[in-house]
């Protein structure tokens, strides 16, 4: 059976102290019982990873990166390899969010050499999908998604794509308070499983995790867990406060 996640992105907020502290109260409010139904994911900020790392039980909550290089090292001023991550014990990458896309130029092509890196030190993806406002407004949401897939991850082989999470996140709702409609959530999540199991199998199709990701919130969790296609969240903004992140975990 594919697993229930809901995995907080902090994108470059906390300072270092501020960091530490949201991860220890979040690891105080959550008990193993809640992780065996409900994987917790965090991802703050690279520089914090290490020492959040030490004040975090491992069986409650999964560090994350946000990112990672294209290559394993060597002269690449200013990156940080997957490998280096896992050597700091973080298991899961964050790949191909649209914040990432649209200032920093991923492409699919990078983002197949960020994939690789990840899946050669068996680590997790969480890949990241969706459509710009235009391109719903034209109808083309379906087809972008397709598209984001199909260059990427759906070049895997069956063996590596397990190691894949995928995350529908449409652009225009990303922090913008705007959420897609449980409806519209529901009818791309299925689209989005279809694909798989047409480039895969019904079976891997089954067991893949689709989270979706686009202002999130205590308030409309439910609704959007509640479709039998969504399998969590990817949450941005409302997992900076342990409140609000606890009770989105706990709208399962
Ligand atoms: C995100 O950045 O992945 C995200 C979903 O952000 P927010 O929840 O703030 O819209």
């Amino acid at each position: 059976m594919r697993k229930k996640i809901v995995a907080g992105n902090w994108k470059m907020n906390t300072q270092l102290s501020e960091g530490i502290e949201l991860a220890q109260t979040l690891n105080k409010k959550l008990d193993n019982s809640e992780n065996e139904e409900v994987k917790v994911v965090i991802a703050p900020p690279f520089t914090h990873l290490a020492s959040i790392k030490n004040v975090i039980d491992s069986k409650k909550i999964t560090l994350a990166a946000q990112n990672c290089a294209t290559h394993e090292k060597g002269a690449y001023t200013g990156e940080i390899s997957a490998t280096m991550l896992k050597n700091i014990g973080v298991d899961t990458v964050i790949l191909g969010h649209s914040e990432r896309r649209s200032y920093y130029y991923d492409t699919s092509e990078t983002l197949s050499l960020k994939v690789a890196q990840v899946l050669a030190n068996k680590q997790e993806v969480i890949f990241c999908i969706g459509e710009v406002l235009k391109e719903r407004e034209a109808e083309k949401h379906f087809e972008v998604v397709k598209k984001q897939l199909s260059e990427v991850v759906f070049k895997l082989s069956e063996a590596e794509f397990e190691n894949i999470i995928l995350a529908y996140e449409p652009v225009w709702a990303i922090g913008t308070g705007k959420t897609a409609s449980p409806e519209q959530a529901q009818e791309i999540h299925a689209y989005i499983r279809g694909l798989v199991a047409e480039n895969y199998s019904n079976e891997i199709a089954e067991n893949t995790s689709i989270l979706y990701g686009g202002s999130c919130n205590p308030g409309n969790a439910k609704e959007l867990f509640s479709n039998k296609d969504v399998d969590g969240g990817l949450i941005g903004g409302a997992s900076l406060k342990a409140d609000d992140f606890k009770a989105i975990i706990n709208s399962f």
